[in-house]
């Protein structure tokens, strides 16, 4: 895997503003954010994708998520907040090593803005059978 920016932060090359670390986990101000706290939570693992991230550090991250949302929280004043995570350019991700947004929601309307168009209502058959589908490739994992 190729050195991302966040590796690059990880080994301490680029300074963050940093917010939380363990052995398995980091989290840091992101540079451009999209409201005031927007935090980024990423493995030390070097997983491009989270498909890719071994259950360790996805389990570290998952238990890691709630406290630094609560955080994040308290330190803004924000009820409200999105958790965005992008895998692939295609779904706009850019640096790939795998991390989680967490982006405050304002009243103002600053924060993350969703454009969300459902490709229509899930047919019952096509939806049964997709399920089975995926149902199957988890049992085969
Ligand atoms: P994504 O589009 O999901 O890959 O998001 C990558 C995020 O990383 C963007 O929100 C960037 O602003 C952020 N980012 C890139 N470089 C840095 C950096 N050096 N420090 C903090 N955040 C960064």
């Amino acid at each position: 895997m190729a050195d991302t920016i966040f590796q690059k932060i990880l080994s301490g090359d680029i300074p963050c503003h940093q917010v939380y670390r363990d052995d398995q986990v980091l989290a840091f101000l992101d540079i451009s954010p999209l409201s005031e706290g927007h935090t980024l939570v990423i493995p030390v693992e070097p997983a491009e994708t989270v498909d890719q991230l071994s259950d360790e550090s996805a389990a570290a991250i998952g238990r890691v998520l709630p406290r630094i949302a609560r955080a994040v929280m308290e330190a803004t004043g924000c009820k409200h907040y999105n958790i965005l995570q992008n895998n692939g350019a295609p779904a706009h991700q850019a640096v790939f090593h795998v991390h989680f947004h967490i982006i405050p929601k304002y009243d103002d309307g600053r924060g993350l803005g969703v454009g969300w168009e459902p490709i229509g209502t899930l047919d019952r058959d096509a939806g049964a059978a997709l399920a089975a589908r995926i149902a199957g490739a988890i049992a085969n994992d």
